[in-house]
């Protein structure tokens, strides 16, 4: 079968990462066009300036895979809809709640595929703890995701603004696994949010949840931005029958009470576009809005600290 044609939007760190050389791997895509504000190119593929110059050029191009930052998403993403494309979207989907559900009745009125990707989520230990958790309960969860900023969103101006999420960037990561592997629904109870006092976003974040369980299970998360020994993307959980059940290096690793019982290599990206394939076989949507949805609640909830200014 022919491979299907797509363009990547936005072709900055994520996309020179992990899009564009997945796309040139895949058995199933094939880069048609790149759209870039700063003209950046792959390989010999036309380059666009804007979207609606690629929709009016290259009309065939069915599909596109937006790898802007979340604050111009909603914007792209009904452009893509209302042009006939099928349509996938880097995390976090949208800075707003509303403008993720404006997006979904879009696709669903136009009958357009609209594909949420949460990387995170694309791994089998977080598939095995989701098994393990579902059979045995959850006694204590607690979630550290600490990082480098300077490592993982160099210069990126962005993410200081308001919309640009700071420390719940990478945070919403966790939260993707937390979502989908938590055999009940949790609520945030509290929230520290420390800002840089140069900064509209924040950079360190300690959260307590809370739960209709009985049995009142301890859960709680901590994100930091300044992390310079590596990263720390650990969620530990102590189940129902007292296992220790620990994902690792952002979901690629799992033990169980100090067993690895999974530990692979990065396949996320890859994982992502055979099921963006999927979705367009079976002409369907996938968007899971509960991490954001819990990220808003982190916001809403959150008590304001000042903490040092932050220069690149
Ligand atoms: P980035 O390096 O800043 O790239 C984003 C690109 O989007 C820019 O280079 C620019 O590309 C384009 N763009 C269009 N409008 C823009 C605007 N108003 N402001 C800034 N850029 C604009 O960011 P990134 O790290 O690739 O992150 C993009 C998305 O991927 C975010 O939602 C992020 O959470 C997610 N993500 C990032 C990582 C990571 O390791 N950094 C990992 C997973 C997911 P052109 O100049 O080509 O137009």
């Amino acid at each position: 079968m022919a491979k299907r044609k797509i363009a990547v939007i936005g072709v900055g760190k994520i996309a020179q990462d992990q899009h564009l050389p997945v796309i040139d791997a895949s058995e199933d895509f094939e880069l048609a066009a790149t759209v870039s504000t700063r003209g950046i190119g792959h390989g010999s593929v036309p380059v666009f300036r804007t979207p609606g110059e690629l929709y009016a050029a290259m009309p065939d191009v069915g599909l596109v895979s937006i790898c802007t930052p979340p604050g111009v998403r909603h914007a792209y993403v009904r452009e893509a809809l209302d042009a006939g494309k099928d349509v996938m979207m880097e995390k976090p989907p949208t800075t707003t709640i509303t403008e993720l559900d404006d997006l979904i009745a879009h696709a669903a009125r136009l009958d357009r595929v609209l594909y949420q990707t949460w990387h995170s989520q694309y791994n089998a230990a977080v598939d095995r703890a989701k098994a393990i958790l579902a059979e045995q309960g959850v006694k204590s969860a607690r979630i550290d995701w600490r990082e480098s900023v300077r490592k993982w969103h160099p210069g990126q101006d962005w993410v200081w603004e308001p919309g640009g999420f700071g420390v719940c960037d990478p945070g919403i990561n966790a939260f993707s696994i937390f979502t989908k592997v938590m055999p009940f629904p949790v609520f945030v109870e509290s929230a520290r949010l420390t800002f840089p006092a140069n900064k509209q976003t924040p950079v360190d974040v300690e959260i307590g949840f809370k739960s209709g369980q009985a049995h009142k299970p301890e859960l709680s998360c901590g994100f930091n931005w300044l992390e310079e020994s590596g990263e720390i993307w650990t969620i530990r959980f102590v189940t129902g029958t007292s296992d220790e059940v620990k994902l690792e290096n952002g979901g690629r690793k799992l033990s169980v009470n100090g067993a690895v019982v999974i530990q692979h290599g990065d396949e996320e990206y890859a994982a992502m576009y055979d099921h963006f394939a999927d979705l367009l076989d079976a002409h369907q949507s996938d968007v899971d809005a509960a991490p954001l949805r819990l990220m808003s609640d982190v916001f809403l909830m959150g008590a304001r600290e000042n903490g040092p200014a932050f220069e690149w």
